[in-house]
């Protein structure tokens, strides 16, 4: 036990953590590649990127080291009526890997803010153009963040649930895993279709909500329909961005250009808090004007971080055709893992997207169930970080993991499947 731990107990809220019930927290020292290391030297495999974050691996000495020497030149300036290179080149670099149209790049400091800045780029859009559409659409157990916008697009339950009368009024669909997303569409366009200023996505992977992966076609179709009726779509691929589900972004891979897009978790390469949203061309005219009410009158204080920005730039680099091959490799080893397992008795409905794989297990249903838990536990004891989102096991590591780690961790599944 190391002195500090004390300390921790006595002064610290951890997030997502019911402190009268759970464990004390691990102590951890160190991280390399895919492990962590506690403060007993024992090695730790991050399945999970550390709450999907971490993208080529743990400390990788290029980010380090990029971080380190912009720290020692600029580490930080007022952004409004002052720029920087990394800001100014980390903007062009995303503009030219992203899909098509998405040109404008504002920068905030994680995904929920990404999330906000979209939500008021959408409303404010209209707003400026003297029309009122006060109309969000969202998908059925939908995650896009913590603070009240973002709990207001998400599906309610129990993360919001104490919040429910002070999240505002938002259209859901359903969730697209049901195959009744489009005809609901239909409906809503036919009832409301006026009041509509955007539809926002997790495109073809909704994490939080239990890591349920969905169609390209819908996504295309969904895309065809509101650029028809003339709603934004804003493609929050906060978790599915750089990479994760094999093409760069989700979007990309189903050939669909979103009017914003929301970026943040492994944009630093999981180093530094950073959320982009990138708008296009469109969207920024309608903010260009004489009027100087038409401003975004959004920022934060840490708004283009230049420590952030030559983090994020550094782990663009590392996004070559080797870590292609390596998210590849995942991807096999996943469903080879997955072979092992997927006709289990407890086993439902075992699925692979790039570099994320994700399975139910048949217990109690949601993010309380006790299984996940258990799983989580086990899988420590046996030297590998999981954290199930309730019945729902995923695995989602860090691209510098080899196949070998993979097929690892699905042994350890395997022997809990077994032990039960
Ligand atoms: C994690 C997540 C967010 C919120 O990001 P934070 O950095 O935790 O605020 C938003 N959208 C999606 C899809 C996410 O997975």
């Amino acid at each position: 036990m190391s002195p500090w731990q004390d300390l921790d107990r006595a002064h610290l809220w951890h997030p997502y953590t019911h402190h009268g019930s759970s464990p004390a927290p691990i102590p951890i020292v160190r991280a390399e590649g895919a492990y962590l290391y506690d403060a007993g030297g024992r090695a730790i495999l991050d399945a999970i990127s550390s709450w999907w974050v971490t993208l080529h691996g743990h400390a990788h000495p290029v980010i380090a080291e990029a971080i380190a020497e912009q720290a020692r030149t600029l580490e930080q300036v007022i952004f409004a009526g002052f720029t920087h290179e990394p800001a100014a080149r980390l903007a062009a670099e995303l503009v030219s890997i992203l899909p098509e149209g998405l040109e404008h790049v504002f920068l905030s400091d994680n995904g929920s803010t990404a999330v906000e800045v979209a939500l008021k780029m959408a409303l404010q859009f209209w707003s400026n153009q003297g029309q009122t559409r006060p109309l969000i659409a969202t998908l059925e157990n939908a995650y896009h963040g913590d603070t009240f916008g973002a709990m207001s697009v998400s599906a309610r339950g129990i993360f919001t649930e104490p919040f429910g009368q002070h999240l505002w009024e938002v259209a859901r669909l359903p969730d697209p895993t049901t195959g009744e997303t489009l005809p609901a569409l239909e409906r809503l366009l036919d009832e409301r279709g006026g009041e509509l200023a955007a539809l926002i996505v997790e495109p073809l992977l909704m994490g939080a909500g239990g890591m349920r992966m969905w169609g390209e076609d819908v996504l295309r179709a969904l895309r065809e329909r509101t650029r028809e009726q003339g709603i934004l779509l804003i493609a929050d691929e906060v978790l599915t961005g750089f990479g994760r589900v094999g093409s760069l972004f989700a979007c990309e891979r189903a050939g669909v250009q979103p009017d914003i897009i929301c970026l943040s978790k492994g944009i630093t390469g999981g180093f530094l808090p950073l959320g982009a949203t990138v708008a296009s061309a469109e969207i920024w005219e309608a903010f260009w004007s004489g009027d100087r009410r038409r401003t975004l009158f959004h920022g934060h204080s840490y708004t283009a971080n230049p420590l952030a920005c030559a983090a994020a730039r550094a782990s663009l680099r590392l996004l070559d055709d080797e870590s292609g091959h390596r998210r590849i490799a995942i991807e096999a080893a996943h469903h080879d893992g997955l072979r092992g397992i997927r006709s289990h008795p407890r086993v439902r409905n075992a699925r692979v997207l790039g570099t994320v794989a994700a399975l139910d297990l048949v217990a109690e249903p949601g993010y309380l169930s006790p299984i996940g838990q258990e799983l989580g536990s086990f899988a420590l004891e046996h030297g590998v970080l999981l954290r199930p989102l309730g019945n729902v096991l995923y695995l989602l590591p860090p691209y510098c993991t080899t196949p070998a780690e993979v097929a690892g961790v699905y042994e350890i599944i395997q022997h809990f499947l077994e032990d039960r």
